[in-house]
């Protein structure tokens, strides 16, 4: 790779909700430019982006797949994002790595309810976006109904740069407003050659009128234009591009293209406005984090001549190979040089660099600030982990995922299965921080929890088909949690013979509810001298890890904090497994005396529906311990708004699809752990 100027990167993702035309437009991204030479089509299952058996066959995108490619003097790292709600975590890790992105709307639908949900991640990781309206030569699309939505939904500034010239049937090409031309996409070269030609007459008011809007728009949001503006002073092509770029930058408004993708039209003012308007990884601040040895924050600037730092944000395991992907932050790195894990601190040796078009990986030699890159052959990289200079080490923060709401069991086969299993296992989780796993402490069972019903059915087919395991799966079932009500106290004591020596312990712990507290908290509140200083680190971890594994019916305790009140033991060798073992009793017995609560997932509902089926909708959630909050038109169809909890909503998609024939579609999303209610509590059995 030759070296380049930075400000010429683009580090880009798409980001739309599933079904706008995210593969489809990506493929004419890669074959535009050159990297591919032909369009795969999503219904062929053909895309090139879409690599994964599981993928081609549920025809949408799970997995981020990153590659390179070149339009005009840019280099683009794209990086695929899935829109399916169950992979939330693959979008977020993706947007912690990028710099910009394209937010693509099917013109039909507008904005639908994951789009929202994406929208609100990119607010939080603050990624300056362009819309790409897609579809518009469906019937019934209409592209300044979408552009109201996006003003008036997602609370944006959108500022049409592009409008289709026609719509639905009647779509020609569409029109560039910023230097005003008409633009026509060659049928047969695939769109791949396209003409600039003036505005024709019909179109003429039409172009003149939306360009007006377009600099009153950029004038209100953008001082430097508000100046030329208000000054009634000539304002030029650059002017507006110049203008459009700072309120992309700051966010103040987002530019609005249209166009077709799998008509091919409108897709190269796409990648001419990425060039444009998105940032290259110059634009970002330097990026922060925590300097291991002083605990204080750090930073690195995007440059090439500072330490060598970078953040793996994805790792997969093919059956052959495992790759980290990265995003480079800082510095300079050849092939061969050693980074520091600053998480494990374990030295690992970066022998191979690839740059990943799909699965055609391509090694280089060297790789610098703002790349995005795959290491293959690292030693133990996990996903959320900093690689650094080992004289510079710096730690970046890892990205925080949802808590699991669906689980599932799974067993060997044969007991030639079960080693296989295990490692599977170990890939996969490496792989997918969002998916977990715990062994059942009565049954043996190993049980993997995730984000959805979705989610766990894509990793059992994976585990199958992938890496050929041999194992029965469960039904998926909800997560559940515990937690007490109210506060109480509890005390363990471990006394035993263990050879000649007599061991002794007891512990005494306060349990406090914590409301407002997703996880365990444990603190000591021991006297000076009551222990050891070395024990204690031993007994918190013993009470924390007795929590996590489970209360009085088995499910993980949370909103909770333990309090090390007391302790004492016999100074014998082996104290410490005393104490351990003490403390776990401590905890048993306060789930025994206390007033434990079981805590069920309660999702974020959204439905979107033709009219006519929101009675039977309606209908059906009153069974479902449903609350709805908001009823209302948005566009054409009616979006209910509400909660419900997870339990109730196994095999809905399937309901919904019935009570709408199809038409309606919904979306969940973890929102908070509500107490089940009592009738559904006593059918939970005991552990203790
Ligand atoms: P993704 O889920 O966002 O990746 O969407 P896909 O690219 O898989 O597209 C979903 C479906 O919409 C596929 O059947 C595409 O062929 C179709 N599609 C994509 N773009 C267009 C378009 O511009 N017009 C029409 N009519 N269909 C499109
Ligand atoms: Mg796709």
């Amino acid at each position: 790779m030759a070296t380049r100027p930075l400000d010429r990167v683009r580090n880009l993702g798409i980001i739309a909700h599933i079904d706008a035309g995210k593969t489809t437009t990506t493929e004419r991204f890669l074959y535009y430019s050159g990297k591919s030479h032909r369009i795969g089509e999503v219904h062929d299952g053909q895309a090139v982006m879409d690599f994964r058996d599981d993928e081609r066959e549920r025809g949408i995108t799970i997995s981020s797949a990153a590659t390179t490619f070149y339009w005009n003097d840019c280099e683009l790292n794209l990086i695929d994002t899935p829109g399916h709600v169950d992979f939330t975590a693959e979008v977020e890790r993706s947007l912690r790595v990028l710099d910009g992105a394209v937010v693509i709307f099917d013109g039909v639908e507008g904005v639908e309810p994951q789009s929202e949900t994406v929208w609100h991640q990119a607010d939080r990781y603050e990624v300056p976006r362009l819309c790409f309206v897609n579809k518009l030569d469906r019937l019934g699309a209409d592209y300044f109904r979408c552009v109201g939505q996006i003003r008036d939904v997602l609370g944006m500034v959108p500022v049409p740069i592009v409008v289709p010239a026609g719509q639905g049937e009647d779509l020609e090409g569409v029109l560039d407003l910023v230097a005003p031309a008409l633009i026509v996409f060659d049928r047969e070269s695939l769109g791949e050659r396209y003409e600039r030609r003036p505005v024709p007459a019909e179109h003429r008011r039409f172009v003149d009128e939306h360009r007006r809007r377009l600099i009153e728009e950029l004038a209100n949001q953008v001082e430097s234009l508000a100046a030329l503006y208000l000054e009634d002073r000539p304002i030029g092509e650059e002017d507006l591009r110049r203008a459009l770029r700072e309120g992309t930058l700051a966010r103040s408004i987002t530019p609005v293209l249209a166009g077709a993708a799998l008509r091919n039209i409108g897709v190269q003012p796409v990648l001419d406005a990425v060039c444009r308007y998105l940032p290259s990884p110059l634009d970002a601040p330097p990026e922060r984090g925590v300097d291991p040895s002083t605990g204080g924050t750090a930073e690195r600037p995007p440059r090439p001549d500072a330490p060598f730092s970078a953040y793996v944000f994805k790792v997969v395991a093919g059956s052959a190979t495992e790759l980290c992907y990265a995003r480079i932050y800082s510095g300079r790195l050849e092939a061969g040089m050693t980074a520091k894990n600053v998480r494990t601190g374990e030295r690992e040796r970066l022998r191979r660099i690839l740059r990943v078009h799909a699965q055609q990986g391509a090694p280089v030699e060297t790789a610098e600030a703002g790349d995005i890159v795959a290491f293959a052959g690292l030693k133990n990289c996990a996903t959320g982990d900093t690689l650094a200079d080992e004289r510079h080490p710096i730690l970046y923060e890892p990205i925080r995922f949802p808590d699991t709401v669906v689980s599932v069991s799974v067993e060997p086969k044969t007991t030639a299965d079960r080693d296989k299993l295990a490692e599977v296992l170990r890939r996969i989780l490496r792989e997918d921080p969002t998916l977990h796993h715990a062994v059942d402490e009565d049954t043996g069972q190993t049980i993997l929890s995730g984000m959805g019903e979705l989610h766990l059915d894509i990793v059992k087919n994976r585990m199958i088909r992938e890496f050929h395991v041999g194992a029965n799966f469960g039904k998926p079932r909800v997560s559940y949690r515990e937690a007490f009500a109210e506060p109480v106290s509890g005390r363990g004591e471990f006394d035993r013979l263990l050879g000649s020596q007599h061991l002794h312990a007891e512990i005494e712990i306060g349990v406090e509810p914590q409301p407002d507290r997703r996880k365990v908290e444990v603190v000591s509140r021991l006297r000076e001298g009551e222990l050891p200083g070395s024990a204690v680190p031993g007994v918190l971890e013993s009470l924390a890890s007795g929590a996590e594994g489970g209360g009085l019916y088995g499910f993980p305790l949370i909103r909770i904090r333990i309090v090390l009140l007391g302790a004492r033991y016999a100074e014998t060798g082996s104290a410490e497994i005393a104490l351990n073992a003490a403390a776990a009793a401590a905890l048993r017995d306060a789930l025994r005396r206390g007033k434990v609560v079981i805590l069920e997932p309660i999702m974020r509902l959204e439905i979107r529906t033709p009219e006519e089926y929101l009675g039977a909708i309606m209908k059906n959630l009153h069974g479902r311990r449903a609350l709805v909050e908001d009823t209302r038109f948005v566009g054409s169809v009616i979006v209910v708004r509400g909660s419900v909890p997870l339990a109730e909503m196994f095999g809905y998609s399937t309901t919904l699809r019935s009570l709408s024939q199809g038409r309606a579609v919904f979306s969940l999303e973890p929102l908070d752990y509500r107490p089940v209610p009592d009738t559904l509590a006593a059918t939970f059995s005991r552990r203790l």
